[in-house]
């Protein structure tokens, strides 16, 4: 929770019109993009300038969400975006803990002179912002961003776009309410939203059901032609070269979600996914129980995220990549072989 200092603070900095910035992560998912648009549709409720900024585009599945069609992709609009984060009197930093993971943004929110807010619920934030809400149980931004309205607000009153927007991201960062990060109040904030007039079930069909013909065909070849599984370590993993994605016409976003398939089978109780994309391996790491996978993440693959679900850069090329990930699991022995 923010103290009565810092909500005082934020009253009184939204109580004239401000040249607002709300920025993201990079490659941002459900909840980046619900919690960026549904501050976003809150804030123009209040009269205030403004806009919302990320690093790169999201994925055609989120193109529905109410105020997508205004947000500035920097990898499109670079100088237009540095300049509305320059020029920001309120610069919002939605669901990530460090700079580094706005990529090219990083730089200019650093130096720029906003007042910076940051709502996260990643471990360890750095601390670049003026006022940090963090909250690292919380399932979602998404949820955090609701009790913002609501520490601003005492009763949330929202738009339905604005509920459209939190409902997606809580949605999406639960795995459709089934993650240990899902608690009641997880269930009474969705309530609240389809009260305030998110379509819940209308958000489940733009996001799960628009699959392509490709992306099943992508996800087929995975599952049949690309799952590795590690029987000594509870393990199972996915590696999928440029190539590949490209005989695959793949487009963003077909990726995503594959690596819990992984997780799904019985005994396994760590799973990643390696992606060649911009010259670079990205990967994907998801666990089930104690196995925690942002240590994993930080201590060997320069990356972060949450217990259960974390991401990473690899080595060099693919192949340094996997045999770097097989080499180290050994020492995690003992630690893969529970499953609570
Ligand atoms: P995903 O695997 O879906 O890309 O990400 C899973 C979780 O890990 C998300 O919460 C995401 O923010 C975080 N994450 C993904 N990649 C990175 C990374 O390179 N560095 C850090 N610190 N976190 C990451
Ligand atoms: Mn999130």
């Amino acid at each position: 929770m923010l103290n009565s200092k810092e909500v005082e603070k934020i009253k009184q900095l939204l109580s004239v019109k401000k040249k607002i910035v709300i920025t993201t992560h990079h490659n941002p998912d459900g909840d980046a993009m619900g919690s960026s648009l549904g501050l976003y549709q809150y804030l123009k409720q209040k009269k205030q300038q403004v806009t919302v900024v990320t690093p790169n585009v999201w994925p055609s599945f989120l193109d529905w969400m109410p105020g997508a069609d205004h947000c500035i992709s920097a990898d499109q609009h670079l100088k237009k975006a540095s300049r509305l984060i320059q020029e920001a009197e309120i610069i919002f930093c939605l669901d990530y803990n460090s700079t580094k993971r706005t990529n090219d943004l990083s730089e200019v929110i650093q130096a720029a002179p906003g007042f910076k807010i940051m709502i996260d619920h990643h471990i360890q934030p750095e601390s670049f912002a003026d006022i940090i809400y963090s909250d690292i149980t919380a399932s979602s931004t998404c949820e955090m961003i609701y009790e913002f309205i609501q520490m601003l607000d005492n009763q949330v009153n929202i738009s339905s776009d604005c509920a459209d927007c939190l409902y997606s991201g809580i949605m999406t960062d639960t795995g459709s309410f089934k993650y240990n990060s899902t608690t009641s109040k997880t269930h009474q904030v969705a309530a609240d939203l389809i009260n305030q007039g998110a379509r819940n079930s209308f958000i489940h069909q733009k996001i799960f059901d628009t699959n392509t013909y490709e992306r099943m065909r992508l996800l087929g070849f995975c599952l049949s032609e690309k799952l590795t599984l590690l029987n000594d370590y509870h393990t199972a993993f996915i590696a999928l070269t440029a190539q590949e994605l490209e005989s695959f016409h793949h487009r963003k976003g077909d990726t995503e979600g594959i690596v819990n398939y992984a997780l799904s089978i019985g005994e396994v109780n760590f799973s990643a996914i390696f992606i060649e994309r911009d010259n670079e391996i990205k990967i994907s790491f998801r666990s089930k129980g104690s196995f925690d996978v942002n240590t994993f993440a930080r201590q060997h693959f320069s990356g972060g995220g949450h217990k259960n679900a974390a991401g990473g850069k690899g080595a060099d090329n693919m192949d340094e990549t996997i045999m770097k990930f097989i080499q180290i699991l050994p020492q995690y022995k003992q630690a893969l072989s529970v499953n609570e």
